[in-house]
């Protein structure tokens, strides 16, 4: 497969060929983008509260100021009613009455009207009130109090209640002054409330001292008909804007709004009659609104103040920070991501590639090594199937290699019927036991016919249950036929071409085991040469070798398939006879003595032999039978060669 075949993307759109800084970069701006709609968004609904919070706030303290005007209305009416409905009003009774109402205005006075005719009289009857000092009087130029000018009429302060610790200003002509002359014709003439134009206040401390006089005028009731005489008098308040304002507020550097009064009664420039001190923030929300205090209209202007700011501070720029922050980390990320995942695919493609060289390779050496390797595995259902198989495998059993991947029966199929079992059950035991498999066993081939082959495995269980076994599998043929030289030529004698002794050995210790589970009957037949010696000494050892040779021949001739002959060594042979009894055994022998003497061995001429039988008994050991068999030979020999000996006791 090439290692370019189809590249995977990321997140579906991100070809893996894309840089790692490319993708940091586009999440990088797509969050600052976000971000900043995000901000805009959150910082239009942040002005939009701002400025509803700023509203309420300013009409709540529009509300506040208004109420303190009116305040101030209806408290200086009700001293003026209390004038009204009173023949007099002593010193004491005003007293009594003004105090509980200086509240936010620094103080309440009654200033009668006095004839200039009447001065004298009015300051002499003050003073025997006990106010010593009384005089009418008036500022001169430097603001010092002192007798005032011969006049028509006079306005003087004859009762005063303040809040200030300077003292009443008694005496004091309020006509004397332009300004509270002119707000006091203004009361006169309209009969009603009249506020003069900011002045600076007497008797009251500085920095409260600028602020307006609140004039009534007490005009009492006449009889129908009768000419209105005029005011009696005037009662006053004397109102400090600041104090009016500020009262009951909160501290200014907490204060959330800067409020700021404009008297609108002079032309021209209008006088600030006052600002808080706390100033307003930059950019500030502004509400103005028009109050009215008697006769006269003032702007009162409300800004934010800095506290206002503080209070709503804005979380746009806390916003942005942790939007940046976000974008900075996730394109961090996704750059981290992407790069790993770009040299994780690297990797793998170094990998895949290093695994291809190795497969190749492996190909390669499972096709080169003769014999195959494979995977076989064994499902729970019995059936099986080589999951791999070199090509050397198919070659083994001369099938497809493909057909053996899916189904090993057809191998099975190739198993030589007498090895099958036995291959079938060690395959058995090694997967019970997942022991190692080894076995020998015979396929027969369409065209090379028997092959011997040996496998070696070992099995594994996988998790469903099933067994795998990996392993190889080669032709023995070659090394069973040499081995099976090999055992022929360790058995045989290499004169005669017969058994040797260690194959009459072996043959009888199994044929005695047969026989003794089975019913018993075997039979020996020992034979030794008549004077051969004498043969060796007349014709030669060659000669004498023929004779054994020819020997073999004759006796080969008349055995029987079953019958195992073999030379125990020199001129003395044995004829190991199963499944036969001493009868037999006799009649063998007979037969096999006379193919010996029956014709001459060529120029040797007759050559006979001696014969021993013995049949195996129940309970009876090979060197006991063999030394029967011996017996009979040897008895032979005595009674004069040339003869069988039955079987001794
Ligand atoms: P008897 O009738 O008593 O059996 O006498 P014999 O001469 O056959 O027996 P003996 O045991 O005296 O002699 C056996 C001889 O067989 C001695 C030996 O030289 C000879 N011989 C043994 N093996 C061979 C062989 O492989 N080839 C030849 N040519 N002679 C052998
Ligand atoms: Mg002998
Ligand atoms: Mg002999």
């Amino acid at each position: 497969m090439s290692s370019h075949a189809v590249r995977p993307k990321i997140l579906g759109f991100i070809s893996e060929d894309a840089s790692a800084w490319l993708v940091a970069v586009l999440v990088l701006l797509a969050g600052g983008l976000l971000t900043l709609l995000l901000a805009v968004g959150s910082h239009d609904l942040y002005q939009r509260q701002l400025q509803q919070r700023f509203d309420l706030l300013a009409s709540e303290r529009f509300s506040r100021i208004e109420e303190r005007f009116d305040d101030q209305i209806q408290r200086l009416d009700s001293l003026r009613r209390f004038f009204v409905n009173s023949d007099s009003v002593s010193r004491r009774e005003f007293t009594g009455y003004a105090r509980p109402l200086l509240r936010r205005t620094q103080a309440y006075a009654w200033a009668p009207r006095v004839g200039g005719s009447a001065r004298a009289l009015f300051e002499r009857r003050v003073r025997a009130e006990g106010i010593g000092d009384f005089s009418i009087r008036e500022l001169d130029a430097q603001g010092h109090l002192q007798l005032a000018e011969v006049r028509d009429e006079y306005v003087p302060v004859l009762y005063s209640e303040t809040q200030s610790p300077l003292g009443s200003p008694l005496g004091y002509d309020l006509l004397a002054q332009p300004l509270r002359r002119a707000t006091l014709e203004r009361a006169r003439e309209s009969g009603l409330m009249a506020i003069s134009q900011p002045l600076n206040l007497v008797g009251v401390e500085p920095g409260y001292d600028r602020g307006a006089l609140l004039v009534a005028p007490v005009v009492m009731p006449t009889a129908v008909g009768q000419p209105q005489p005029g005011p009696l008098g005037y009662v006053l308040a004397v109102i400090s804007l600041r104090q009016l304002v500020t009262d009951g507020l909160p501290e200014q550097s907490q204060d959330n709004l800067s409020v700021r009064i404009l008297d609108l009664s002079t032309e021209g420039e209008h006088e600030v009659l006052y600002q808080s001190p706390n100033p307003p923030m930059e950019h500030s929300l502004t509400a103005v609104r028009l109050l009215r205090l008697a006769d006269r209209d003032y702007q009162v202007t409300i800004d934010s103040s800095e506290p206002f700011k503080q209070a709503n501070h804005s979380s746009v720029s806390s916003l942005v920070v942790l939007g940046g922050l976000l974008s900075v980390l996730l394109s961090a990320l996704l750059y981290s991501l992407v790069s790993q995942r770009q040299r994780a695919l690297r990797l793998v493609e170094q990998r895949t590639a290093q695994l291809q060289v190795r497969d190749r390779l492996l190909e390669k050496l499972s096709a080169n090594v003769p014999g195959s390797l494979y995977q076989y595995k064994l499902n729970l259902d019995g059936s099986s199937q080589f999951v791999y198989a070199s090509a050397g495998t198919g070659d083994t059993f001369e099938v497809d290699v493909r057909l053996l991947q899916e189904d090993a029966a057809p191998a099975f199929e190739r198993v030589h019927p007498d090895d099958l079992a036995e291959l079938r059950a060690s395959i058995q035991v090694s997967a019970l036991r997942l022991s190692p498999w080894r076995e020998e066993f015979r396929v027969i081939l369409p065209t090379r016919g028997v092959r011997w082959l040996r496998g070696e495995a070992l099995p594994e269980r996988l998790p469903g249950g099933e067994v795998l076994w990996h392993g190889y599998l080669s032709d023995i043929s070659d090394l069973k036929r040499v081995e099976d030289e090999l055992r022929a030529l360790s058995v045989t004698d290499s004169l005669t071409g017969i058994y040797n002794r260690r194959y009459f050995q072996e043959r009888l210790s199994a044929e005695m085991a047969l026989a003794q589970r089975g019913p018993g009957r075997l039979s020996v037949i020992m034979l030794d040469i008549d004077h051969f010696k004498r043969i060796n000494d007349q014709h030669g050892h060659a000669e004498g070798d023929r004779v054994l040779k020819e020997v073999c021949l004759r006796v080969g001739h008349r055995l029987r398939r079953t019958d195992v002959f073999c030379r125990l060594g020199g001129e003395e042979f044995m004829v190991l006879c199963p499944n036969t009894d001493a009868g037999q055994a006799s009649t063998l022998a007979m037969e096999l003595w006379l193919a010996l003497r029956c014709a001459p061995f060529g120029r040797v001429g007759q050559v006979t032999a001696s014969f021993g039988i013995a049949s195996w008994r129940v309970g009876e050991g090979a060197d006991a039978l063999l030394l029967r068999a011996d017996s009979g030979v040897y008895l032979a020999k005595q009674n004069g060669r040339d003869q069988v000996t039955v079987e001794q006791d």
